[in-house]
């Protein structure tokens, strides 16, 4: 008896949770045509977790998205900055406004508010005479250009790592030398790396050069010039696959890491530069390159 009582009860469940449903009724105001809908509870729960799955995925691909477009916010900051540079150095034919110091100011506050570090670009003016005397000019930038050149920005500026490795083993700045005790400035920051990892341009540019320097310095390195005057050094490598005057993407596998030159040990010595725009009067001052980079590491 026991046992038949339960299987009633069985049954009895098996049929509550059969017809637990929702109800959809559509009663006409005046009279007329009732409809019914049933809607099984196991349909809704399928919407439901459809529905947030699919929340979840847009939640998700939004959140993956945001870190690049913040990236294409600040390189088209930065990109302004220095297309304002850039236009009043390289086309002198354009008419100045105000004053250079206001320009500089600009491209600091840039670097400041965007990056909390004080940029060392004080040079390049101070060194042109002639644009000290005619200080009163600004670029007449239309907004279209700059509009335009942002996108063209966001492809020169070295975001990112160029070398598959998390390992930083020395930052830019002051550092003792791993060759003796005195102290030196390290221009670049070095990413430690097994010998024949790959190494991949940082940013859109062409290669301004491919040398072998031996023994000394940076030994077999790459440098490429971006646009707005940036240029990134990629040294040490054990093999170059590129050569000089070749277009390159973002990306794009340039050589691969060595210990060739004044290295210790295989690594990628890696060096965001920016160049003078005066034929006359050439130089390349090194950046820290680690704000370029930071987000992407
Ligand atoms: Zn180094």
């Amino acid at each position: 008896m026991a046992l038949r009582k339960n299987s009633e009860d069985q049954r009895a469940r098996r049929v509550r949770l059969d017809t637990r449903a929702f109800t959809l009724a559509v009663i006409p105001a005046h009279g007329g045509f009732k409809r019914e809908w049933r809607i099984a509870y196991s349909a809704v729960f399928f919407l439901l977790a459809a529905l947030l799955t699919v929340a979840a995925l847009i939640a998700f691909s939004l959140w993956q998205r945001a870190p690049l477009e913040e990236d294409k916010r600040v390189s088209a900051e930065l990109a302004s900055a220095w297309l304002a540079r850039w236009e009043i150095l390289e086309n002198g034919k354009y008419r100045i406004t105000e004053n250079l110091d206001e320009l500089q100011k600009i491209g600091d506050d840039y670097y400041r508010t965007i990056f909390g570090a004080k940029p060392d670009l004080g040079e390049i003016e101070q060194t042109d005479s002639t644009m000290q005397q005619s200080a009163k000019i600004l670029p007449l930038m239309s907004v279209m250009r700059i509009i335009t050149a942002r996108e063209e920005a966001y492809a020169s500026m070295p975001l990112g790592i160029a070398v598959r490795s998390n390992q930083i083993t020395s930052l830019y700045g002051r550092r003792v030398d791993p060759f003796g005790l005195e102290t030196n400035f390290h221009t670049g920051i070095d990413f430690a790396g097994g010998v024949g990892a790959p190494i991949y341009a940082t940013a859109d540019g062409v290669i301004a050069s491919a040398a072998d320097e031996g023994t000394s310095g940076l030994g077999k390195n790459v440098r490429i010039l971006h646009k707005f005057g940036l240029i990134t050094v990629y040294a040490h490598m054990n093999d170059i696959s590129v050569r000089k005057d070749q277009k390159v993407k973002r990306g794009d596998l340039i050589g691969f890491v060595g210990t060739t030159g004044r290295s210790t040990g295989p690594h990628l010595h890696y060096e965001v530069r920016v160049r003078s725009l005066e034929p006359d009067n050439y130089y390349e001052l090194t950046y820290n390159p680690m704000p370029f980079i930071r987000e992407k590491l």
